[in-house]
């Protein structure tokens, strides 16, 4: 009778769908990045969390054990993270959602900023003052978030998360 907070089994057919909690911006960028819808709202409480997260069958994540405690509790999805760094928790809700593959493919990325979808510009569409010379002088492509106009390029910092995919794929690889 003692076994109450038995944790709900996310459906594995479907692509999750994450709320981050107020501690986890890095991770909710690089999901977002990554092409993951992931919710995150900066200045939240716990309350709000599980009620927004649990009407949209969301999956919390959270350092919070407290936090976990509930999401149990009430019978929704969640994933408690360590906290020690973004690559392993990333590996940790990849795996424990049956997600068997990443890839840093800029036409499923979503804008960092606002979770928004990105659309595929060329350089002469955009507005000249809303880019730097410089990168118009070096990049012909531009993304652009359809919610909030944010534009991003396949810089260095495009190289580096990249790399952070690739990493991500060669340790899912190895997981049982
Ligand atoms: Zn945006």
């Amino acid at each position: 009778m003692h076994v109450k907070n038995v944790e709900l089994k996310y459906p594995t057919k479907i692509r999750p769908v994450f709320f981050a909690d107020a501690m986890l911006g890095s991770i909710a960028r690089k999901l977002r990045v990554l092409g993951f819808d992931t919710l995150y709202i900066r200045d939240i409480n716990d309350e709000d969390v599980l009620e927004i997260a649990s009407k949209l069958d969301r999956v919390i994540l959270t350092c919070d054990k407290e936090l976990f405690r509930r999401i149990l509790k009430i019978g929704a999805y969640g994933a408690l993270l360590d906290g020690s760094n973004d690559l392993d928790n990333l590996i940790y809700i990849f795996v424990k959602y049956s997600i068997k593959a990443v890839d840093l493919d800029t036409n499923c990325s979503r804008c960092v900023v606002c979770n928004g979808f990105l659309e595929h510009k060329g350089i002469t569409e955009i507005d000249g003052n809303s880019i730097p010379p410089r990168i118009r002088m070096h990049y012909k492509e531009i993304f652009r978030c359809t919610c909030c106009n944010k534009s991003y390029w396949k810089g260095s910092h495009f190289q580096q998360l990249r790399k952070m995919a690739k990493l991500i794929e060669a340790r899912l690889k190895s997981s049982p």
